[in-house]
């Protein structure tokens, strides 16, 4: 149910109505909006409607239910956009366009530190590595772990970057948590309830990448496990649905950001090279989806594609990066937004 507050209301009468609604046996949300306060009561779906009584408490305009499956996440709830705040000067869901750029692995401190630098200087404004991989098969090359993680937070520092990287295992959380600015869930890893309740609880902002195969609904309901846990900083990835199209690693889902934007407050972000696998058509998706409204773009870049551990065939080259980004200036202007 969504608890509408009368404009003006006072902010001991919004404590009351959530004092209420724990009272009642449900979570209370409370969003501050500019115009108004709502405040979300989430829980048991079955018994919501003694949730109605607290109508008639003071303050309250009315209350509503929330017709969506996913709550917290819908525009509903929070028509205002989020903007997630990941340092002080780097933001995502503004009119900021967010580019985030590294490799797929991270190898070595040189190949971090270089990456780091020269993405830096081409205008990329967070730092990516996967220190952790999900591979197909156990016997591909599985990640340096801790060691891999240092050299990502070493080599943002270096550059002035923030940086992120995927959380496989809801017992990896917190240690990565101390050294990553955001927490990466990958897309095999969208419906790891487990794993989504844990992170939730963090203070650090998540990247929620959709599954190869789950729907936008069911994408939706993934982030709102982390919102119900507690997290007000979710940021959504599309990165390429499978499809029967083989010609690309995965099929692009370019629809999904008209729509989750329509659907929910959660800013909405693209990997383009995850969704094509191949590095020439990186570039016209990044422009694609930065004029359909994407507010920000993920792109795998290596020093050296051909001798990459994962992902090489569809990772930049520095050169290759530069020119893209450049390139995308006149889009981003047209979509209305600043790199
Ligand atoms: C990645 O970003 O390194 C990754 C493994 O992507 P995905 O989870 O989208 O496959
Ligand atoms: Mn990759």
């Amino acid at each position: 149910m969504i608890i509408v507050m009368k404009q003006g209301a006072a902010r001991k009468e919004s404590r009351a109505v959530i004092a209420r609604i724990k009272e009642l046996g449900y979570t209370p949300h409370p969003i501050y909006g500019k115009e108004r306060t709502v405040i979300g009561a989430v829980g048991d779906e079955r018994g919501k409607i003694v949730l109605q009584t607290i109508e008639s408490l003071p303050g309250v305009e009315r209350v509503v239910p929330i017709l969506k499956p996913y709550k917290l996440a819908s525009r509903e709830v929070k028509p205002d956009r989020t903007v997630v705040r990941i340092t002080p000067g780097v933001t995502v869901g503004g009119t900021r366009l967010l580019v985030i750029a590294g490799p797929c692995s991270v190898e070595s401190e040189q190949q971090m530190i270089a990456t780091a630098l020269a993405v830096k200087q081409a205008g990329a404004h967070m730092l990516r590595g996967g220190a952790w991989k999900p591979r197909t098969s156990p016997y591909a090359f599985q990640g340096l772990e801790l060691k891999g993680l240092m050299m990502l937070r070493k080599a943002g520092d270096r550059a002035g970057m923030p940086v992120i990287t995927e959380v496989m295992n809801p017992e990896d959380a917190e240690t990565i948590a101390e050294y990553s600015d955001v927490l990466q869930v990958g897309a095999r890893n969208v419906q790891n309830f487990a794993l989504l309740k844990r992170i939730g609880k963090s203070k650090r902002p998540i990247l929620l990448k959709r599954g190869m195969m789950t729907t936008i609904n069911e994408f939706l309901m993934s982030a709102e496990y982390c919102l119900a846990a507690g997290s007000r900083q979710v940021i959504l990835c599309e990165r390429g649905i499978r499809t029967f199209e083989d010609a690309t690693r995965n099929t692009l889902d370019l629809s999904a950001i008209p729509v989750l934007r329509e659907r929910t407050h959660l800013p909405v972000v693209v990997d383009p090279s995850h969704a094509t696998g191949v590095a020439a058509y990186v570039p016209s998706m990044s422009y694609a989806a930065v004029a359909a409204g994407a507010d920000g773009l993920m792109i795998e870049v290596h020093p050296a594609p051909e001798k990459a551990l994962s992902d090489g065939p569809q990772s930049l080259t520095f050169e290759k990066f530069a020119d893209l980004m450049t390139k995308l200036r006149p889009f981003v202007q047209a979509a209305g937004r600043a790199l």
